[in-house]
């Protein structure tokens, strides 16, 4: 496949055709210092070179600082205004119901990924849990032969009609990974690899999960242990003439109390107790069929206030200890480019180390083995963006981990 100087357009940003093998990473979850720990360890030594010979920079995230929103901003190249995808849950006003946003009928944009197997080139995207498969793959014609997509968590389940390949574990030459483990993460690269070895695609996206980072703070054994697993297959992917970026979709941080309980604001508590139940309903967008780790708790929330009125409750929240940050709905949709019909009347959220909950007794925390360590705030935005190669930016150029793919096929050297 030649390219000659070809450029493809996806959501009006122009992107050139990848002229090598082309690889974006997503580190979910990976808050700057985990990587950086590793190398003071002794057990990251690509990542060093690549931080010292290619790029080392910081990017923002998109807010909410969630895996999905991010993840879709990442592939879409685009905010969440644009392609939809808010948070894995939204409500949906006409039918009184909670809505779970995994599905590619949620999606508004097409990806970058789609894009450039549209003109003509090879593409794969593993992911690490099954939920952003659907929502990543969309857009990929299996039968044209030029694309493969599949989970680690649903890997044993790929068909060639519905993912471009089967019989993945073999080819991948590991067993199906738990999906609470290091190993589904492990899964994606060890994947990564293999597709680059055998299939060779013009341009690829990997996506891992923050089951560690939900775990551990940086420069734990067991965080180094994980940076030095990625270090291992960055090396290979490195070695066999990629171009590499790696981001993150947002950090993390301790959201505990000294006791090592969560430190939560029951939102839904505190305005029931204000203005009565019944009349107005707190979504966290967090939520979704894995809470194990975080038990539904993270940094960021929306409240649908009904009949209430918005000016009135606004000052209540902005009062209350640990809350960052209350804004209407048109506020927080021009500040963190959000779909207004997606988004509460009011936006919260909270400081470094809260979280935010509905009603005490609609959260089960009894899958919280470790102390709580959460993200969907503004303290989660930063993250770093790594690449192998040297990068060139326009001077002033405020980053965003969603100009990944823009770095890797516009702007690496
Ligand atoms: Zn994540």
């Amino acid at each position: 496949m030649t390219s000659n100087g070809k450029t493809i357009s996806v959501n009006g940003r122009a992107y050139k055709a990848p002229e090598r093998p082309t690889v974006v990473i997503c580190l979910d979850g990976s808050e700057p210092g985990y990587v950086e720990k590793a190398i003071e360890a002794g057990l990251a030594p690509t990542f060093a070179r690549f931080m010292k010979d290619g790029a080392h920079v910081h990017a923002s995230s998109v807010i909410p600082s969630f895996t999905n929103p991010n993840n879709l901003s990442i592939i879409t190249g685009r905010p969440p205004a644009i392609h939809g995808i808010a948070g894995n849950y939204f409500y949906d006003i006409d039918s009184g119901t909670e809505v779970m946003m995994n599905d590619p009928r949620f999606l508004r944009a097409p990806t970058i990924l789609a894009g450039v197997h549209s003109a003509g080139y090879k593409v794969a995207a593993v992911t690490a849990k099954d939920k952003l498969h659907a929502l990543l793959a969309d857009g990929l014609d299996y039968s044209t032969g030029r694309a493969i997509a599949f989970s680690s968590e649903k890997a044993d389940q790929a068909t060639v009609k519905d993912n471009g390949i089967d019989n993945v574990l073999e080819f991948v030459g590991l067993p199906l990974p738990e999906v609470y483990s290091a190993d589904l993460s492990r899964f994606v690269f060890a994947a990564g690899v293999k597709l680059i070895e055998i299939h060779r695609p013009d341009l690829m996206y990997l996506s891992t999960t923050d089951y560690i980072q939900h775990k551990t703070a940086p420069g734990t054994k067991l965080a180094n242990d994980f940076y030095a697993m990625i270090d291992f297959y960055l090396a290979k992917l490195d070695a066999l003439g990629c171009n590499i970026v790696a981001t993150a979709d947002h950090g993390m941080n301790d959201k505990h109390l000294a006791n090592g309980e969560p430190d939560v604001i029951y939102l839904q508590d505190l305005v029931d107790r204000w203005i009565g139940k019944g009349n107005t309903r707190v979504i966290l967008p967090i939520t979704d069929p894995y809470v194990a780790h975080h038990g539904s708790l993270g940094s960021f929330a929306t409240v649908y206030t009904g009949e209430v009125s918005v000016e009135d409750l606004l000052p209540r929240l902005r009062d209350v200890d640990g809350v960052e940050l209350a804004l209407t709905r048109k506020e927080a949709c021009a500040r963190f480019e959000l779909p207004a019909d997606r988004i509460g009347d009011i936006v919260i959220i909270s400081s470094r180390h809260k979280v935010l909950g509905t009603s005490r007794d609609r959260h089960d925390l009894s899958g919280l083995t470790e102390r709580l360590r959460s993200h969907g705030g503004l303290t989660e935005e930063r993250v770093p963006l790594i690449a192998n190669r040297k990068i060139t930016l326009p001077p002033g150029h405020l980053l965003r981990n969603f100009d990944a793919f823009d770095v890797a096929l516009n702007r690496i050297q």
